[in-house]
């Protein structure tokens, strides 16, 4: 029997119920490569170490500097499961060269194998993801009677984006599920801590107690609680921001979800069966279940289908160097309040949820023509649910619009009207979102016009941005503005 190597994010039973061999391989010079949020690196090896401990004599753990000595020190083949980066993918296919690796399987960690994402996309001309997603909820069932979406539509999106309830400081809604730690963690932080402090190991962020769930069992029981106390809530406010609830009604899955400790589709069932049981309404769970078997799995087609050098593209000619106080989440330097707020968020959990990440900090870097490649990079390092799988696609192509408009028809990038709508921040904010100019003139508001006027010719040919570009010619004080913008230069606004 070959042993199977389980890489860090493949830790579920749905990767080996441990009656095989298994190796679980430590990398010093993984958690080296690049300067990561201190959090992100303690659940990773926190979720590694505890599934070693529950594998017990199943598994060999070995700590290496490299994969490379791991696989030398073992000095047998190992099966492995299709990986999740470009980089080890070529790493494993090397290592197949050599007889290390005897053969890769299709991957158990998302609900459609690759080839049939090919099947799917070849001949469109669009990978559109309402289409991908309509696709997936009818092969694998998910509301759906027959032919027909379950209540007649296949979308809810327009009742799941309200904003805030009027006046509220938080949701509302039951907390999240919270992990106990165990003294793996104690562990880990010790081990995390010495390497700091003697081996120049390099981090980002502040350490903070441990908020996601690293085993099989705290992330069923993360599941539970979401589905038991906050689907409901989920949909209408799935876009809402509040400066007092970070968690707002989002489920905090997607780290035990790129753990691999739940199937995509365990997680869709569970949700539908509360929508069956009558404890869920439906346009919160269509919500839920489109961001799961919709928008997860198309980012992880997406990111194999566009290819490596995705990544690198730069539709927009964004070369900005990412300032040192936004590299380095420096909070504490901004006064625009929600930048301000969604920056220290990054920096004490390494997790904001979707509309931050997108229209406070992705809007943000658009607007500032940051380089698209090093906001990958950014995301990637900053965030605990950071992957390489998941950043071209979302960070490249929905939020920098950087791809020529391959994932998205138009940019994300709106002024400081749409946070006000759907968050509290402006209330206590220095800036006015409606004013474009003066020192209280709002930055967002301000590099949302300076935006589109540094793209217009790029943006030219795009139907769905000839009305906001048409629209700066009414800006009596566009040239005032885009100097202003200009002045503020690489400031915290
Ligand atoms: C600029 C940008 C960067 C992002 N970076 C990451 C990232 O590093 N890792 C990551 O998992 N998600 C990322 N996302 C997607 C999304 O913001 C997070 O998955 C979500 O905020 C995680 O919180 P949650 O588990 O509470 O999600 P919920 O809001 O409860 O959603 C449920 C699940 O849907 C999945 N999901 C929804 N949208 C996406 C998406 N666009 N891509 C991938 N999965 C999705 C996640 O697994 C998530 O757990 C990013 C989005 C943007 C716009
Ligand atoms: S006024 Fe502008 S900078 Fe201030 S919170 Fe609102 S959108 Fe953000």
């Amino acid at each position: 029997m070959t042993r199977r190597w389980l890489f860090a994010d493949q830790l579920g039973p749905h990767f080996a119920t441990g009656r095989d061999g298994v190796l679980l391989v430590e990398s010093r010079a993984a958690l080296r490569r690049r300067r990561y949020h201190r959090q992100k690196l303690h659940l990773v090896l926190s979720a590694l170490r505890h599934r070693a401990a529950e594998l017990g004599g199943s598994a060999l753990r070995l700590r290496t500097d490299t994969y490379g000595e791991a696989l030398a020190q073992l000095g047998e083949p190992v099966r492995v499961y299709e990986p999740t980066s470009y980089a080890a993918d070529a790493f494993v296919r090397r290592r197949l060269q050599t007889g290390e690796v005897e053969g890769v399987d299709p991957t158990p960690g998302y609900s459609l194998p690759r080839q049939e994402f090919a099947r799917w996309a070849g001949g469109r001309r669009q990978l559109r993801m309402e289409d991908f997603y309509r696709f997936q909820r009818q092969r694998l069932d998910l509301l759906v009677e027959g032919d027909r979406p379950t209540g007649g539509r296949w979308s809810f999106d327009d009742e799941n984006r309200e904003p805030p309830p009027k006046g509220a400081r938080t949701l509302g809604v039951p907390a999240a599920y919270r992990p106990r730690e165990s003294d793996i963690d104690a562990e880990v932080r010790d081990d995390l801590d010495r390497w700091e402090r003697d081996e120049g190991l390099e981090t980002v962020g502040h350490d903070g107690p441990r908020l996601f769930a690293v085993t099989r069992r705290e992330a069923l029981a993360a599941l539970e609680r979401f589905v038991a106390h906050r689907l409901g809530a989920f949909g209408p406010h799935e876009d809402a921001m509040l400066r007092g609830d970070w968690t707002m009604a989002h489920s905090l899955l997607s780290v035990p979800l790129n753990l691999g400790l739940l199937s995509p589709v365990e997680v869709a069932e569970r949700a539908v069966q509360a929508f069956h049981d009558g404890d869920a309404p439906l346009a919160s769970v269509e919500g839920f279940v489109r961001q799961v078997v919709g928008w997860r799995e198309y980012v992880w087609h997406t990111y194999w289908h566009f290819g490596p050098a995705y990544r690198h593209r730069n539709g927009l000619g964004a070369t900005a160097t990412i300032p040192a106080w936004f590299d380095d989440l420096e909070s504490d330097r901004v006064t625009a309040a929600c930048l301000s707020d969604v920056l220290e968020g990054v920096r004490d959990r390494g997790w904001v949820h979707h509309i931050p990440r997108l229209m406070v900090l992705g809007n943000w870097a658009a607007q500032r023509g940051y380089d698209p490649d090093s906001l990958t990079e950014w995301f990637q390092t900053r965030f605990v649910d950071g992957y390489d799988w998941v950043m071209p696609p979302n960070v490249v192509g929905m939020s920098q619009h950087a791809d020529g408009g391959a994932m998205a028809t138009k940019p994300y990038v709106s002024g400081g009207a749409y946070i006000d709508r759907m968050s509290d921040y402006c209330g206590s904010c220095r800036y006015d979102p409606r004013k474009r100019v003066g020192d209280d003139a709002c930055p967002f508001t301000a590099g949302y016009w300076a935006y589109l006027e540094r793209n217009a010719e790029r943006l030219e040919g795009n139907h769905r941005m000839a009305r906001p570009l048409q629209g700066r010619h009414r800006l009596s004080d566009l040239e005032a503005l885009v100097e202003q913008e200009r002045a503020r230069g690489d400031d915290p606004p």
